[in-house]
């Protein structure tokens, strides 16, 4: 007569969860939620679980957990819906078209990857299979729970009922779920705050792990406790008729539960006599408004007296974690102390829920407590931190999240979505990872707020800012700036995908610059006897352009070529210095003050002592003296050749102005910083313009005084090593063109 299963008849009714919802969202879409409700109890129908019971009946109580701690609608549904994606037929697309994809994010987050394990496999096969299988979960869950906090609300409320409702299973089942809980969650739970929990997580863990501690303790705890609270009782109505009396009537006076497993742990492991357990009943007193916090502290010091020195307000001075409370001690019945806490509504549920209070409160737009948005960045920070935290409690957990996170680092988009990228990478890999047209426009970036060169390392939980130009493009210095090799290939893409002529010159000019930071002559190096001698010798190559070209792909790096060109340019450099200078012992010879009116500095390169010059002799204005690689210059041994002749520069005390064109990251009292520098290189400064550049950066145009190459050079490496400094250029070509 009895059917097999009468689904409907157990199955839990939703009033119970729409009146939680309603406490803290009067205006959440009933219609929604119920759907929800309804598509879990069909996509469950005929589902049991191991008790018998209906299996739908443990979502409903999830989702009644997290309505509980005073998430939204998104989430209840959600919870409600969080094992259908693994045990039922309903997919993904179902959710997303009904709920939306939050839903579904939330939903995915929580679900269980699958890992197929071959039927023939052995025992241990199976069990590597499982344990690959939880630990590559876990680090799902984390992710997404970076990306949404509710998504581990939802767990952690699963585990909850899960822990709950053990009993059906093997001993040896339970042993395993309650060490996972202790390991994983209640640690989760903690780094979280919700505290409510992770205490009780805790307390069920403990009670199947260590059966006969839990008892005892549990009866030494209710016998201590009921003797304090005879005792207390008859203050705690005395405090009640005043709070009353002076019209805080509202307010509520309870004794704080305090878990067993905690003071099992202080007992049994930190060694405390239990008699000295003192604070195994303590008080609390939740009030409407923060002022009644005050008026509550003086009406419990009329009954009890204080404890000097043991008052702390965090309600002025909230702890990192935005928790706020008074906390006071005094001297209970007995003489025994007694802590009291007193603190709002509101300041109670953040400091027993944690993020999920924070979170709901962010969303209905309260503003009066601290900001969540800090207190988000704050927790994703931890929890990508954990690896090196010693304090933590589960090695386990620790472990896990060290593999995890050791080769990896995790960062987010200000919109708080999660890119995961390699360890080490730069706001270049961080950029292109995002998508390659973002890269390809990087102009500038933030991190947690802070302006900061592309070439800065990612860490864990920061938030980074792009900014991007519709015209910029990618320089052939990301190749060595960027870590990871999927953003090295999308920069050669690009970088091929120029036209030759422009790939050419783009090669060229980085070449040179790698060559002058080297302190050489790129006029000298790059002549066409070494660069065909390098083209014979790199792949695909045969006269110098091809080099360039393949520099300005991307496809061979700048370091090869300089690599390869001083090595020929030393080998070749003993014959050249045979034949160049053709009569040496001709040079003019040129020491320090050019007084000699017959001879004057060429304004256009702005030449030094010590440095490799030729001079011009003008038709009546005398010897000008160029740079060897000017292009005015050059210019003219094309087409004056015969008016050239070697100059022997040399230095004494005077010094000659040098203009130097410096870009660096655009910030408050970067002059100064820069003057401080040349200050200290004991150079004059005679002129600076700063010019502010689109891009959060800013070109500095100055103008100094140094006394020979060496000192230039010097002050340029130590400006060039300056942190926010991007570059260092002569200014080359400026001034008249003659
Ligand atoms: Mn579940």
């Amino acid at each position: 007569m009895a059917s097999m299963s009468q689904p409907a008849d157990n199955v839990l009714a939703p009033d119970n969860l729409l009146a939680k919802l309603a406490e803290h969202w009067p205006d959440f879409d009933q219609e929604k939620v119920l759907e929800g409700f309804q598509m879990a109890v069909e996509a469950h129908s005929g589902q049991t679980r191991q008790s018998g019971e209906p299996y739908v009946n443990h979502p409903i109580q999830v989702a009644e957990t997290v309505a509980d701690y005073g998430l939204d609608a998104d989430t209840v549904i959600a919870a409600l819906l969080h094992d259908v994606l693994e045990d039922t037929d309903v997919t993904p697309e179902d959710i997303q078209s009904k709920f939306g994809s939050d839903v579904l994010h939330m939903i995915e987050g929580v679900t269980k990857l699958k890992i197929p394990v071959a039927t023939d496999s052995t025992e241990r096969q199976k069990a590597k299979a499982e344990s690959t299988r939880a630990a590559e979960s876990l680090r799902k869950l984390l992710l997404a729970m970076a990306q949404d906090f509710r998504v581990m609300v939802i767990k952690l409320a699963d585990r909850l009922h899960n822990m709950k409702t053990l009993d059906a299973f093997t001993e040896a089942k339970q042993a395993r779920i309650a060490r996972e809980t202790l390991d994983i969650y209640a640690p989760i739970a903690s780094r979280l705050g919700i505290w409510q929990l992770k205490w009780q997580l805790e307390d069920l863990a403990f009670k199947i792990l260590h059966p006969d501690d839990y008892s005892t303790m549990k009866d030494r705890v209710a016998k201590s406790r009921s003797k304090r609270e005879q005792e207390l009782s008859a203050s705690i109505e005395v405090l009640q008729d005043l709070l009353k009396e002076k019209g805080l009537g509202h307010v509520t006076v309870m004794g704080r539960p305090k878990h067993l497993y905690s003071i099992y742990v202080k007992h049994v492991k930190q060694k405390v006599p239990f008699d000295e357990i003192y604070d195994l009943i303590a008080l609390r007193i939740i009030t409407e408004q923060t002022y009644e916090c005050y008026l509550a502290l003086g009406l419990v010091y009329e009954i009890w007296k204080p404890i000097p020195g043991l008052y702390s307000d965090y309600i002025q001075n909230p702890k990192s974690n935005g928790y706020q409370s008074l906390h006071t001690k005094v001297e209970g019945p007995g003489g025994d102390p007694l802590e009291i806490q007193i603190r709002t509504k509101k300041m109670h549920e953040i400091a027993e829920f944690g993020v999920a209070a924070h979170w709901s409160y962010k969303e209905q737009g309260d503003d009066a407590l601290p900001n969540p948005d800090n207190q988000f960045a704050r927790l994703r920070k931890q929890l990508f931190d954990w690896s090196k935290d010693n304090s933590m409690s589960s090695d386990f957990l620790r472990s896990v999240s060290s593999d995890l996170f050791s080769e990896q680092v995790f960062a987010f988009t200000p919109k708080g979505d999660v890119i995961d990228l390699p360890a080490g990478s730069t706001i270049i890999d961080f950029a292109f990872r995002v998508h390659s047209r973002i890269g390809e426009r990087l102009v500038g970036a933030t991190i947690n707020g802070k302006i900061v060169p592309l070439s800065t390392k990612i860490e864990n939980g920061d938030i980074v800012h792009l900014q991007t130009r519709a015209n910029a493009e990618p320089s052939l210095d990301w190749l060595r700036l960027a870590t990871s090799s999927h953003t090295r290939s999308k920069l050669r893409a690009y970088l091929r995908k120029r036209n030759r002529a422009e790939s050419i010159s783009h090669g060229k000019a980085a070449i040179e610059r790698e060559v002058r930071n080297l302190g050489l002559d790129p006029r000298e190096v790059l002549s066409a006897a070494v660069m065909k001698e390098v083209a014979q010798n790199t792949r695909d190559c045969v006269k110098a352009e091809d080099v360039y070209a393949r520099v300005g792909e991307g496809i061979i790096s700048v370091a090869s070529v300089v690599n390869r060109l001083r090595d020929i340019f030393r080998e070749q450099k003993p014959d050249e210095e045979k034949l160049a200078p053709v009569e040496p012992q001709e040079s003019t010879v040129v020491s320090g003050g050019i007084d000699n009116v017959m001879i004057k500095r060429a304004r256009c390169c702005q030449p030094v002592p010590g440095e490799d010059v030729q001079g011009y002799v003008t038709r009546g204005r005398g010897i000008v003296i160029h740079r060897r690689l000017c292009p005015n210059l050059q210019r003219l041994v094309h087409t004056d050749g015969e008016r050239i002749m070697p100059i022997d520069w040399r230095s004494d005390s005077t010094t000659y102005p040098v203009g130097l064109k410096i870009v660096m990251i655009d910030r408050q009292g970067l002059l100064m910083d820069i003057t401080v520098i040349i200050a200290e290189a004991k150079a004059n400064v005679v002129g600076a313009k700063i010019k502010t550049l689109p891009n959060h950066t800013a070109e500095i145009d100055i103008s100094i005084e140094v006394s020979d190459i060496n000192h230039l050079k010097e002050l340029m490496t130590k400006i060039g090593n300056y942190s926010d400094v991007l570059s260092v250029l002569r200014g080359v070509g400026s001034g008249s063109r003659k």
